[in-house]
């Protein structure tokens, strides 16, 4: 034999029943009730239309809850660390600037949810670069060998920075050589 419920009952649990809280053996209960007692059923429909109402209220005034407390964090400090976080994820600025980004994350929760993201997106990128290069490791190793048997000019050919640093150097010493010439001459 089955439960039965009372008006009262179903009356104590009608909220939950209409906001899917109770239990499935109690739902149905409740279900059963109201299938029978048009008086709780009538209960039921306007309760549910309240609740219904009251819950679309509620998300409307938490929508612009969000946006309001969203707005006051876009600041110009904000924006400026928009457009250098792709860089200071990369090791691209200056210990100034870093110190900027790390303060910024720290006050603001949008720009730390933007570093969080941007920080889950390059580790994808990552990832899937890591499993091309093993792909073609072999590829990679025979590369590294040839320029191995390269000689130097070639490889400055093929690394312009190596160029670079050379040129600098000697720059340095033709200024160091002029410098020790002026003083000692
Ligand atoms: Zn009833």
């Amino acid at each position: 034999m089955q439960y039965q419920l009372t008006c009262e009952q179903v009356g104590a649990l009608m909220a939950f029943y209409i906001e899917d809280k109770l239990s499935e053996k109690l739902s149905k209960y409740v279900e059963q009730h109201l299938e029978v007692c048009p008086a709780c059923r009538e209960k039921y429909e306007t309760m549910k239309k309240i609740i219904k109402k009251y819950a679309a209220i509620q998300r409307n005034i938490n929508k612009e809850q969000n946006a309001e407390n969203q707005s006051i964090y876009i600041t110009k400090q904000y924006e400026e660390f928009k457009s250098n976080l792709s860089a200071y994820i990369d090791n691209e600025l200056d210990d100034d600037e870093n110190i900027k980004i790390k303060k910024i994350t720290i006050s603001n929760p949008l720009a730390r949810k933007d570093l969080e993201e941007m920080y889950t997106f390059k580790r994808l990128l990552h990832n899937s670069f890591e499993k091309t290069k093993n792909d073609s490791k072999e590829d990679y190793t025979k590369c590294i060998m040839n320029k191995l048997q390269n000689d130097n000019a070639n490889c400055y050919e093929k690394e312009p920075i190596f160029g670079i640093i050379a040129i600098f150097s000697a720059l340095i010493i033709c200024i160091v050589a002029g410098i020790i010439g002026i003083l000692y001459l």
